[in-house]
């Protein structure tokens, strides 16, 4: 079968199918009311059993502040309001328990959903959390458990979400396949990082396969092979071994400067989504932290993450990677980023919507304390904030004046910050593009965001297989755009990043050095190849090739002028 690859490397495993758990609850008739409440108390002390590891879990993996969360669902699982309303119809109805389980927390639900305090709004999914989970354990659902597997595995699923991903067994998964998504889709994102291969848009495998097959798969050219034959699988291996000997081949790119053969510097940026991905950055040698996408913290849980817990993240980012850049980018929610306890209404073009400055400038309460955390660590490191999705100067106006008022809040608690924090944005809406020279001079820096930018420009949804085809980073418009970007920056002696996927892209990289692109910031597992092309190109080399390029008139050709013209390094 063939997909997308959307990360690169080998992986031989295991299927392990993550099913989307519908629940069909009729209500039926019970002789024995009482049977029905020792299934619901022993279903309740399962729920209980499973919240307590996963605490554990989380508490010996990321700290107690994040393992908080599962305290609260516990909370929720020992409810005595609740589950009296429970037994209550049991008794009343002679129903079954998952009828009445789902009739009274409903009722909760949207008691809880309809309170003017935020704090109490969100326990509304806490406890459809709960009660999702033991209505799983009464109708004996088993929902996949990734966190603690026997053997190699590989997980096959519609879609990942980036709280699935969150939880898995680095150890023991060694691919994600997906039905839906493409390479900029999150979980593609999130296996880059953690250097899992990974094939998306492979249409129709949940429907191939079951859970103990076996399969192959190759995450650069988007094969996928199931039940292969022994022979097949010991050829594989050792492609697989090959791969890691290039890779390690890259090793002397650590700890030298990323600087071309005609002495042009640049810097090679990494893109993280949580702290712990630090540790890829380190290894990896990132010149400094070009992307920080915030919304994973806002994700996987059930309520806005607080001002502290916040601060306690960037500030671990800062100090961790001394005194390298890190680039924090405020909440882009939406999109494909849901984070539900936020209970955005589902949107007809969730990209055009309601999402990131534009949610951020409405919930100003959710901004606010964003900022001030991005500010109060501002003090341990060398920290910029940067904005994503903006398509007007206004917007970008609002926004200083909020950070501005962030500021003063933080002055008036005499807590230090940096004042002059550098303010960037990204550019990847074709308005902010065109309207770069006035961008300009507002801002500190712009880092263009290729995924978003080449979906606006081209009208192609990033995530969408069937028009996959179409999305492409060769675009002519789109390459001419980012020539424009940088220009427009450059005249006003302000610096350009690219943040997007494209800046990993190793046909591309020299021709983004021929424009003058002054920072490339990519998944850690690609820094070191980067810097290698960069390290083995000449730009001047490139400045002829540039022109041409800029005047072909499809993807295609200028994809074939850079195989034919441009030397490749690796
Ligand atoms: C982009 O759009 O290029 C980008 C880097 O942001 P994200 O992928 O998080 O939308
Ligand atoms: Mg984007």
């Amino acid at each position: 079968m063939q997909g997308l690859g959307v990360s690169p490397g080998i992986a031989i495993g295991k299927v392990l199918l993550k099913k989307q758990n519908d629940f069909v609850i009729e209500k039926t008739d019970v002789s024995n009311p009482e049977d029905e409440i020792l299934r619901l108390q022993s279903a309740q002390n399962t729920a209980r059993e499973q919240v307590q590891n996963l605490h554990n879990q989380v508490e010996a993996t990321m700290g107690a502040e994040e393992a908080k969360i599962f305290e609260a669902h516990i909370d929720i699982i020992n409810d005595k309001t609740l589950f009296k309303e429970v037994e209550k119809r049991i008794f009343s109805e002679k129903a079954n328990a998952e009828w009445a389980l789902r009739e009274a927390s409903e009722i909760f639900i949207s008691r809880f959903e309809g309170m003017k305090n935020i704090y109490m709004s969100e326990r509304a999914a806490d406890i459809k959390d709960i009660t999702n989970r033991i209505l799983e354990i009464l109708l004996g659902i088993e929902s996949a458990d990734f966190s603690k597997l026997e053997e190699e595995t590989i997980l096959v699923a519609e879609e990942l979400l980036p709280s699935d991903t969150a939880k898995i067994d680095i150890a023991k998964v060694k691919g994600f396949v997906t039905e839906m998504g493409g390479k900029t889709s999150h979980s593609a994102i999130m296996a880059r990082t953690l250097e899992i291969p990974a094939v998306a848009s492979a249409e129709g495998i949940m429907g191939e396969i079951k859970n103990g097959d076996v399969i192959i798969l190759d995450g650069g050219s988007g094969e996928i092979l199931i039940n292969p034959s022994e022979n097949i699988i010991s050829q594989y291996k050792l492609r697989k071994k090959e791969i890691d000997i290039q890779k390690s081949s890259l090793n002397v790119f650590k700890g030298v400067k990323s600087i071309s053969k005609d002495g042009v510097k640049v810097k090679i940026m990494a893109n993280i989504g949580t702290p712990k991905d630090i540790s890829a950055v380190l290894e990896n040698d990132a010149e400094g932290v070009g992307l920080f996408r915030t919304e994973f913290l806002y994700m996987d849980r059930s309520s806005l993450p607080s001002e502290e817990e916040q601060f306690v993240a960037y500030k671990a980012v800062a100090k961790k990677m001394k005194n390298k850049p890190v680039i924090i980018r405020t909440l882009d929610v939406g999109g494909d980023k849901d984070i539900p306890y936020l209970g955005l209404p589902k949107e007809e073009n969730p990209f055009l919507g309601y999402r990131a400055i534009r949610f951020c400038l409405d919930r100003r309460d959710v901004f606010h304390t964003q900022l001030r955390a991005i500010l109060k660590a501002s003090a341990y490191g060398k920290i910029k904030v940067m904005l994503p999705m903006i398509s007007d100067l206004s917007e970008l106006r609002q926004a200083k004046k909020l950070l501005e008022e962030a500021k003063a809040s933080l002055k008036k608690e005499n807590i230090v910050c940096d004042e002059n924090i550098q303010i960037g944005i990204m550019i990847e809406i074709p308005s902010a593009a065109i309207l770069s020279d006035l961008f300009a001079d507002e801002v500190d820096f712009f880092s263009i965001g290729t995924n978003d930018l080449i979906q606006y420009m081209t009208a192609v949804d990033r995530g969408n297989s069937k028009v996959a085809h179409l999305y492409t980073s060769f675009h002519p418009a789109v390459l001419r755009i980012i020539k424009l970007v940088i220009d427009n920056a450059h005249k006003k002696g302000k610096w350009v990043g690219m943040c997007g996927e494209a800046a990993a892209d190793p046909k591309l990289i020299p021709v983004f050095l021929a424009m003058g692109l002054d920072e490339f910031s990519m998944s850690p597992s690609f820094v070191l190849r980067a810097r290698g092309i960069i390290n083995n190109t000449s730009k001047k080399d490139i400045d002829v090739a540039l022109g041409k390029i800029l005047n072909l008139p499809t993807s295609e050709e200028i994809e074939k002028y850079i195989d034919e013209n441009i030397i490749h390094v690796f």
